[in-house]
């Protein structure tokens, strides 16, 4: 673009060059014949310009003409710069000439001194603009002294000499006019065009700053803008701005099981349908990735749930892309703004912490900001700063609460759970930072160390002479990572444990999820001889179609169905199915938070056969641990001391 119209200004200069040659060789030899027809009255005939009988003036205007003017014309077309120069000498040089033979001060051509100096201006550089105006002064001068001393007396100029003389001047000051007036007007069209140019690139850059390239949605930038000025004219009385926050659920899954390309599609679709959903007042935007804003402006009171759920269900219909069907779900958080002050920032983030607690709450879903969420929010923000430090001072501890063989009350094995003992600030309880911990990165550094320390663990166990298994929580967002896998080899690898005593629970609506990352590790894991367990078994899914899929070893029976199953017909029933379950299925059963005698017997009547609780031990840490198992004895059960007859009576119930 650039390119072309340098080469359009060249060729435009060139041929006005052409032109100006073409005038200026008529122009001289209109000033030949003028001189030889009009001029012709030599006062003294030796004198320079007479020699051998031709009038030497005549003559140079001659060669001039149609030599000199042609000469510069073949230069111009490869250097129109030196033509140019060799153009302006030659101008000044003639006319000097002329004005000198037609009666210096007082002749017409030393009228065009001015002139030539003029366009000399316009269209040299300033050294030959001076060069000529110092060489017409210098001139002046010289005519000056010329006429007091009456060394050269010149032509003497007839009445029709003057006339064309003056012919001449006007047609030179004519053009030059001209050529300077058609300058000066290309030179406004390009400033015009140039101008209309930059408003169009601008607005072009503008629409770029603003937009977000993939979807064509307002960006982060034009949505502040757009909010600041929603907010500027809304009538707060009557007026609020309602903001949704609009995050995809399982957009990374998206990403990974299919490639890229569908993701982009499927975030253009979901552009579209939220477009589609409000009005040409309100807006959509994306923030970027998975995040979407809506803002719309409404009078009060406003029914926000039904928008709510027109999103979700919009969302959640199946998107068809290149032939693939792919389903999505979004969590939404919503906070409603009244206040003129508030930045949209902090209402941005008002949203988006309603919209993490939808998440938390299962997602598909969504929250409305309030000042307790905000509460919450902050203070798990303070509990993930604490962690982090915790994190990088070594503060954390795991504790090992053993498995007992009901039967024989013989510890079978042991769980590892995250302790933070020292420096804890509040004193946190595991059930408090592990779900903070779960919700951010550091799950997958805290979660490798508790893998890589228990294996070192179970393994000193070992050589000490206790070979039992260790088991560890395993979060589903440590799963979906790649490179889990590869992280549990390298555990066993360093600590020499042997791969079948390691156990990984998982909580099961994470199996039920179709993620491959995490069953195609699991399956890996299973290879290597790593064991399976449900972890809370009996809180989450009743799909159980992944028990035998994924080949799990082990269900661990929530604390919920066991605390008081003695006196819970329910829980009896439904933990009594499990266990028949599991022994069809060859799955090993271990009953969780066993804390009472009667509660243990039940099970032990059940046929369940390994248990966990305080009835045993608390979780120790590693070395009570191995004291608890060299003092480890039978525990003898003396069912009298006990209410037999009402345990008698529930297991005929059953
Ligand atoms: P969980 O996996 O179900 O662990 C069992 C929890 O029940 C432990 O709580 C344990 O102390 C408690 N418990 C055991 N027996 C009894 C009992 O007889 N009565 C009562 N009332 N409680 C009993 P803890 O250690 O507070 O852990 C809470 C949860 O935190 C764990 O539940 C687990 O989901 C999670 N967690 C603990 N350590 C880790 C870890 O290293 N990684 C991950 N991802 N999660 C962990
Ligand atoms: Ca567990
Ligand atoms: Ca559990």
């Amino acid at each position: 673009m650039n390119n072309k119209s340098t080469e359009q200004k060249n060729n435009n200069r060139h041929k006005r060059f052409e032109t100006t040659l073409l005038a200026t060789q008529v122009l001289i030899l209109a000033s030949a014949f003028n001189a030889y027809f009009f001029g012709h009255r030599i006062t003294d005939e030796s004198q320079i310009f007479s020699m051998l009988g031709i009038r030497i003036d005549i003559l140079l205007l001659a060669i001039s003409a149609l030599v000199v003017v042609p000469l510069v014309r073949i230069l111009s077309k490869s250097n129109l710069d030196k033509a140019t120069l060799y153009y302006f000498c030659l101008l000044s040089l003639i006319t000097a000439m002329m004005a000198f033979v037609e009666g210096g001060l007082y002749s017409v051509p030393i009228m065009c001194f001015p002139i030539i100096a003029i366009f000399s201006a316009l269209h040299t550089n300033s050294k030959v603009f001076f060069s000529i105006c110092a060489f017409f002064c210098s001139v002046v001068v010289l005519m000056a002294i010329n006429h007091e001393s009456g060394w050269y007396q010149g032509t003497v100029s007839t009445g029709a000499m003057r006339m064309f003389d003056l012919l001449i001047l006007v047609l030179i000051s004519a053009y030059i006019a001209w050529i300077v007036n058609a300058d000066s007007k290309r030179l406004m069209a390009n400033l015009k065009q140039d101008h209309l140019q930059a408003l169009e690139s601008k607005k072009v850059i503008q629409h770029l700053a603003d937009t977000d390239p993939l979807t064509g949605l307002a960006n982060r930038t034009f949505a502040k803008k757009q909010f600041e000025a929603m907010q500027d004219d809304m009538d707060a009385s009557k007026e609020e701005i309602g903001l949704y926050f609009v995050d995809l659920d399982n957009f990374k899954n998206i990403n990974d099981i299919f490639d890229h390309q569908i993701g982009d599609e499927l975030l253009k679709n979901i552009a579209k349908r939220l477009s589609r959903l409000i009005d040409t007042k309100s807006l959509v935007c994306r923030l970027g990735g998975d995040e979407f804003l809506l803002f719309i402006k409404v009078r009060k009171p406003f029914n926000y749930e039904m928008l709510a759920k027109e999103i979700l269900i919009s969302l959640s219909e199946p998107h068809i892309i290149f032939g693939t069907q792919a389903e999505v779900t979004a969590s939404i958080g919503i906070t409603v703004i009244e206040d003129k002050l508030i930045s949209f920032d902090n209402a941005r983030k008002q949203a988006d912490m309603a919209m993490y607690k939808s998440k938390q709450a299962g997602k598909n879903d969504f929250y409305y900001y309030s000042k307790d969420l905000h509460r919450d929010y902050m203070r798990n923000l303070n509990i993930l700063n604490c962690l982090k430090d915790a994190l990088s001072q070594n503060l954390f501890d795991l504790h090992y609460q053993p498995k007992i063989e009901i039967e024989t009350n013989q510890v079978i094995g042991a769980e590892a759970l995250l302790r933070w003992t020292r420096d804890n600030p509040d004193n946190l309880s595991p059930g408090e930072f592990i779900p903070v911990v779960e919700s951010t990165e550091l799950i997958h550094t805290i979660g490798a160390w508790v893998i890589e320390e228990a294996c070192l663990t179970c393994q000193k166990w070992h050589l000490e002479g206790h070979e039992i298994s260790i088991a560890v929580n395993v979060s589903a967002l440590q799963l979906a990572r790649a490179g889990f896998y590869e992280m549990v080899v390298e555990a066993l690898k360093v600590s020499g444990l042997k791969a079948h005593y390691l156990e990984i629970e998982l909580t099961e609506h994470f199996l039920v999820q179709e993620n491959q990352i995490i069953q195609s590790q699991l399956k890996s894991l299973k290879k290597l001889g790593v064991t399976l367990a449900i972890d809370d078994f009996g809180t989450g899914y009743s799909n159980m179609g992944y028990l035998t899929h994924m080949n799990i070893d082990t269900l661990k029976l929530d604390r919920s169905f066991i605390s008081g199953i003695d006196k819970a017909p329910t829980a009896l029933a439904i933990v009594k199915v499990i266990n028949e379950m599991a022994v069809v299925l060859g799955i090993q059963v271990v009953a969780e938070g066993v804390e009472e005698e009667e509660e243990r017997l039940l099970l032990k009547e059940m046929g369940c056969s390994i248990g966990q609780g305080y009835l045993w031990s608390k979780p120790l840490p590693s070395k009570s641990l191995i004291e608890y198992l060299e003092n480890q004895k039978p525990i003898i059960v003396n069912i009298k001391s006990h209410d037999s007859s009402r345990l008698e009576k529930t297991l005929q119930h059953w």
